[in-house]
């Protein structure tokens, strides 16, 4: 027999599997030796009142055979031979999983990705991290994997295609994901685990006969007639196929720039900018959880703040519990912020994006460059805070209050952003109107999360990458609406915000590209 049914458990009951599979077996009133297993379908964790609870949905085997978690099988075919080829440019995850999907379909991929694989990345990154060079080629944008592989890897998304949702999160437990990753509210996988997962999924391609070039940047489209034939690299190579998936991501400025300067039509996008606040991590625990400090059975709270400020959105962005802050930049003169974890979340600091929206009219001294006018702007702040950084990838920042109430600080608190924080005027970085915004909505927040508007956190700038400033067109059949067989695909285009929206968005283009070839 097997029973499904939700509970409500204690954090100690859930923390170990004997411990809750005799909990689970008092619920069914069965002794615990008649249960063979249970899968967990649903878990999240209710922190309002003063004692946190544990909310499970699970289904329990009971006198019957356990029967282990069936996944989505891939169907992937032998491509190597295959006589239809399509070029994905860019190995994040919308090339990846088009890639993957393509196979699935008979087709060839040929990822070209402009960075190195994720071992040979680390190294660039270090070099980020140690000395503050960044190579505009490879890190923690670019390179295998794309601006996913470093990153704290939380899984959620506004998505509400829940089969779609759970397919990806599947395929990635086949790659090498923890299963716990398709019952939890807030999944993610973390930094250390994710370049195997993406190495399993490199290799997988490779073995069905698709390829993945390292190296390959791409430089120009080959076009005619409205159509597009191929692509150039920087390399000098050229590589031709059936269709071209531009899965580029958010960062890839040279790409936005070569489609209008091609005449392509592109449009300016609305996003969000601000900066990454990071408090001691205890701190936010002592607030969500209610208590001085957090129970071992609970994981490092984490938190989502949105606030109207004068009616604009301002409101925290992948927040990161037990995270480090990152240094996101593409290019040497830029400082950009982000965050990522270790799939354990155990640094001692809690970090989060508080970003405002950007709207088309914030962008009126920027219309000169058109459809790039957000771009610029974007990168206009990234060189402010390089500059008020003094160099070598330093971050501007103040203290949490002191920047508030436009106060200098005299010192700063610990920091895990590692090319390091120096005390600076922030107003020589961020736009007035984005300032003024954090300021007043940082003080709401404290209302919010009392003890959350405090001078043991500090303010780094800048958060500027949240999500492509430029929106790359497709009609109904996803393709470019002036040029064929051009697939804009993932974040970069305009389509997906995230891990696993980006993943589903490569998966949904490569079908699309699959039902154009073969009714051809
Ligand atoms: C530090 C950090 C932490 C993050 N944390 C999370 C998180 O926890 N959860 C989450 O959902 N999202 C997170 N994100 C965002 C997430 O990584 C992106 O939403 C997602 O990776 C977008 O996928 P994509 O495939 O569309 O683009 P990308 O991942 O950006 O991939 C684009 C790829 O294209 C390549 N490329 C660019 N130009 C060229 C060219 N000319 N030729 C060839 N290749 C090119 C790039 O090198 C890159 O590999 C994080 C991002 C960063 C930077």
């Amino acid at each position: 027999m097997q029973k499904q049914f939700s509970i409500k458990l204690l954090p100690s009951e859930v923390s170990d599997h004997s411990i809750l599979q005799n909990t689970l077996a008092q619920a069914c009133g069965v002794p615990p030796r008649r249960i063979s297993g249970f899968h967990l379908l649903k878990q999240s964790i209710d922190a309002r009142g003063k004692q946190a609870w544990f909310h499970i949905t699970v289904n329990v085997f009971i006198d019957e055979p356990f029967q282990p978690i069936s996944l989505i099988p891939l169907e992937l075919k032998e491509v190597r031979n295959a006589n239809k080829k399509v070029i994905v440019i860019g190995a994040g995850p919308a090339g990846l999983f088009a890639a993957l999907h393509l196979i699935e379909q008979g087709i060839q991929p040929i990822v070209l990705e402009r960075g190195k694989d994720v071992r040979a990345r680390r190294r660039d990154l270090a070099a980020i991290n140690k000395e503050g060079i960044v190579n505009p080629e490879s890190n923690y944008c670019f390179g295998e994997g794309g601006a996913g592989t470093y990153s704290d890897g939380k899984l959620y998304t506004r998505s509400t295609k829940r089969g779609d949702v759970y397919r990806i999160l599947s395929i990635l437990v086949q790659f090498g994901a923890d299963e716990k990753i398709l019952y939890e509210a807030h999944p993610h996988i973390g930094t250390n685990k994710l370049p195997n997962i993406i190495t399993a999924i490199r290799n997988k391609i490779i073995e069905c006969g698709g390829e993945v070039r390292f190296e390959k940047k791409v430089s120009d489209f080959i076009v005619e007639q409205q159509a597009m034939k191929g692509v150039r690299t920087e390399q000098g190579e050229e590589f031709h196929a059936e269709a071209v998936i531009l899965a580029t991501g958010h960062s890839a400025r040279d790409i936005f720039k070569l489609l209008h300067s091609k005449k392509i039509l592109i449009e300016s996008k609305p996003f969000a900018l601000g900066v990454r606040v990071e408090h001691p991590q205890s701190l936010i625990d002592s607030i969500q959880y209610h208590c001085p400090t957090r129970s071992p059975y609970l994981p490092p709270a984490a938190y989502s703040l949105v606030q109207q400020v004068n009616g604009r959105g301002v409101f925290s962005f992948c927040m990161c519990p037990g995270g480090i802050i990152a240094p996101a930049a593409t290019n040497t003169d830029e400082v950009v912020v982000n965050g990522w974890s270790p799939s354990k979340r155990n640094n001692p600091y809690a970090n989060s994006g508080i970003v405002v929206s950007i709207e088309e009219k914030n962008l009126k001294a920027y219309q000169r460059y058109g459809p790039l006018a957000a771009m610029y702007f974007q990168q206009q702040v990234e060189q402010n805070a390089f500059k008020a950084g003094g160099g070598k990838l330093v971050a501007p920042a103040l203290r949490m209050v002191d920047f508030s109430e436009g106060k200098t600080s005299s010192s700063l608190p610990d920091c895990s952003y590692l090319p390091g924080i120096h005390s600076a005027d922030l107003s020589q970085v961020l736009p007035d109107f984005v300032q003024q915004s954090l300021k007043l909505a940082f003080k709401e927040f404290g209302k919010k999360m009392k003890g959350y508007f405090t001078n043991d956190a500090v303010v780094v700038a800048t958060e500027s990458r949240t999500s492509s400033p430029v929106r790359i067109p497709r009609n109904n059949e996803l393709q470019h609406p002036q040029i064929k067989n051009l697939y804009p695909c993932g974040e970069g285009a305009g389509y997906a915000g995230g891990i696993v929206s980006a993943a589903m968005d490569g998966e949904k283009v490569a079908k699309q590209i699959s039902k154009a070839i073969y009714t051809k």
